[in-house]
């Protein structure tokens, strides 16, 4: 969206094809990005699109792209609803997904007394008694992460293993640590109770920071040739082009910054050189 603003104000014809399942839909409130702390995920959207609503060459649908073809100057993208649209570029914004962990009880407390990013939501979890839950070696930069905003943490590891170093950096920091697979999370109304083990074991707990699985939003970059990442994320200059001419990436699905700011950013720069080509090939046709 935040593509779509200066593409608009640019006087580009813009097609905004979005699904509207951003990430943080599950959390009530988004924090650090300024003049907007503490938003609901869903207003942020809403005045978003007052404010583009200004630009009469910006045109949303809600659908999904499900097929993107052609190159340079004249792509086709089809939806689900059967529906093909022609661009001479392409940006794509469509973030990552959650994937399940597979952990009972995680979905109850996503999002209300669980997250992910610290920075998002460390300041209304700090001095709460923190469940970092997370492999051997993210774990152990999640639990350092967290501890600037608690000294009541606990490390699980969910059945992984950790290095005899590990467990002496947390035993000199009394932060407890349990490897044992979690059998479920306790909780009411969103608010965490408990983590109780495989073995039985149940630790009292009210807040957690959990590693997600992630996955691209869409497979249509690579559909195109668009080089990515390990995490599945786009790999894009710092004009948000990829290797493909003419296809663009920004926000979550281009980057592993995670950050409404940093989407938006990410958004505007890349906007701003996609128009400069449009402006140079409009100007070489003369
Ligand atoms: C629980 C949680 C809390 C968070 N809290 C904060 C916070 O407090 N502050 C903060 O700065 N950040 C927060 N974040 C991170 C923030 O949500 C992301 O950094 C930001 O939403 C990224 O924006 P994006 O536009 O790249 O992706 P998204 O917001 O995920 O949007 C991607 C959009 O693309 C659509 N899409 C995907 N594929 C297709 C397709 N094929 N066709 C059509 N549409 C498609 C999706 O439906 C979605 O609407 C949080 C994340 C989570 C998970």
């Amino acid at each position: 969206m935040s593509a779509a603003l200066v593409l608009g104000r640019a006087r580009r014809s813009v097609l905004v094809i979005d699904e509207a399942m951003p990430r943080h839909l599950v959390t009530r409130e988004s924090h650090g990005f300024l003049t907007r702390d503490g938003v609901s995920p869903s207003d942020l959207r809403k005045v978003a699109r007052e404010q583009i609503a200004a630009y009469p060459t910006v045109h949303f649908i809600q659908e999904k792209a499900v097929r993107a073809e052609g190159s340079d100057g004249e792509f086709v993208i089809g939806t689900n609803s059967g529906e093909s649209y022609r661009a001479r570029k392409l940006l794509f914004a469509t973030g990552m997904k959650d994937l399940p962990l597979g952990i009972e009880g995680l979905d109850e407390v996503y999002g209300k007394s669980a997250y992910v990013c610290p920075y998002c939501d460390g300041w209304e979890m700090q001095d709460r008694r923190i469940a970092i839950i997370a492999g051997s070696a993210f774990g152990m930069h999640l639990t350092r992460t967290v501890s600037g905003w608690t000294n009541d943490l606990a490390l699980f590891t969910n059945g992984e293993a950790l290095t005899d170093d590990d467990k002496e950096q947390l035993a000199r920091r009394s932060i407890p640590v349990f490897e044992t697979a979690i059998r479920r999370i306790e909780s009411e109304e969103g608010e965490t109770r408990s983590i109780v083990l495989e073995d039985g074991t149940e630790i009292e707990r009210t807040a957690i920071f959990f590693a997600p699985k992630l996955e691209p939003g869409s497979d249509l970059p690579t559909v195109l040739g668009c080089d990515t990442a390990d995490s599945g994320a786009m790999i894009v200059d710092e004009f948000g082009r990829s290797n493909t001419a003419g296809v663009f990436g920004a926000g979550d699905g281009a980057s592993q910054k995670y950050q409404v700011a940093a989407a938006v950013a990410a958004g505007s720069m890349t906007a701003a050189m996609l128009n400069s080509e449009l402006l140079e090939a409009d100007w070489e046709m003369v």
